[in-house]
């Protein structure tokens, strides 16, 4: 069982985990004991084996056994620009981008956003949850929801490049980007809400020289399209 801590972990000490969440559930649900190990993540892509020595009332003590560097990362950065969805398929998308390894996730409002608004806390609580599923080395960040113009800034001013997925006219498949994508830094990935992007936001994405991208001839949800167009561009 792995988990993120917030405590800074050296070899050179023991190690003490005040979070009395991961305490509880280190020693009344999984039944660790002293003499036990468990692993443990710093969130910047250190992961480490630990020994119990000392359970005081959920407070955990222990020897840090080896610490290396997690290999599960991307190679690059991948943000997944998402328009706000509702609260289920949103949180849905959170789970398994963290999954397939999204970096980051920038929630925006567009022209036909339904919902308008995520709750910060639990979405990150569902980040963290799947990063430590998924074997990660780093919770993806979860940046303040922002308007879609902003959101185009946002992804110019990273220098990434930027994808757009539009289920409307007839733009190359997203697997024929490739030869733009291999020499990136990092990869942008937008998708739109359950209405779809208006004609005008992707006009305006395509002069902010964005490439705009097909996903196949079927339309899929936005939920789907966002893990599809992220697993299709990830390395
Ligand atoms: N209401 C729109 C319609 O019926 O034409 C569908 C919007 S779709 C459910 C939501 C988002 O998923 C789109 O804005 C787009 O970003 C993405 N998407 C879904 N299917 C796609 C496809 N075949 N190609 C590109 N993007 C797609």
């Amino acid at each position: 069982m792995r988990f993120f801590i917030t405590e800074p972990i050296s070899t050179e000490k023991d190690l003490v985990i005040a979070d009395a969440g991961i305490g509880r559930q280190v020693t009344k649900v999984l039944r660790k004991k002293a003499g036990d190990e468990i692993i443990v993540l710093d969130g910047s892509g250190n992961e480490c084996v630990v020994m119990i020595k000392e359970n005081k009332k959920d407070v955990l003590v222990c020897e840090v056994l080896t610490c290396t560097k997690n290999s599960n990362e991307p190679a690059i950065p991948l943000v997944l620009y998402q328009s706000v969805l509702k609260k289920d398929k949103m949180e849905w998308v959170f789970e398994k981008g963290t999954e397939i390894g999204v970096s980051e996730f920038v929630p925006f409002l567009s022209e036909h956003s339904v919902k308008l608004g995520i709750n910060p806390a639990r979405a990150h609580k569902i980040a963290q949850e799947a990063a430590e599923q998924s074997r990660r080395g780093k919770i993806p960040t979860i940046a303040d929801t922002m308007l879609f113009d902003a959101a185009l800034a946002h992804a110019q001013a990273s220098g990434y490049v930027t994808i757009i997925a539009h289920n409307i006219g007839a733009f190359a498949n997203i697997r024929k980007c490739g030869e733009m994508t291999a020499k990136a830094k990092g990869i942008n990935v937008f998708i739109g809400p359950e209405g779809g992007f208006s004609e005008d936001e992707i006009a305006r994405a395509s002069q902010s020289g964005f490439r705009v991208v097909s996903l196949g001839k079927r339309v899929l949800r936005a939920e789907t399209a966002a893990i599809v167009a992220c697993f299709s561009v990830i390395s």
